[in-house]
């Protein structure tokens, strides 16, 4: 009777490691995003993308841009006075 070897299921969790198989998904290039503030950054775009749960959530839609910097999503500015 041999002993039968059940498959081991390795649950990672984040690390400091995680952020170098993730890529972002906005960039055509496939930048590696870094961890920063339990948020992955990217190097390229600048994206953040939020970590719900230990799981990064790398979704474009859900992703934020770092404060003062603006991506080409349509944004909601009106009021630019106009002058002619
Ligand atoms: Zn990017």
């Amino acid at each position: 009777m041999n002993p039968v070897a059940l498959p081991c299921i390795v649950v990672r969790v984040i690390s400091a490691d995680l952020p170098e198989i993730l890529a972002c998904p906005a960039c055509d290039a496939r930048p590696k995003v870094v961890l920063e503030n339990d948020r992955l950054t990217c190097t390229e775009c600048g994206r953040r993308y939020p970590i719900r749960n230990g799981i990064p959530v790398m979704l474009v839609e859900d992703a934020e841009w770092p404060q003062g910097k603006q991506g080409p999503q349509p944004a909601h500015d009106q009021g630019q006075g106009g002058s002619k």
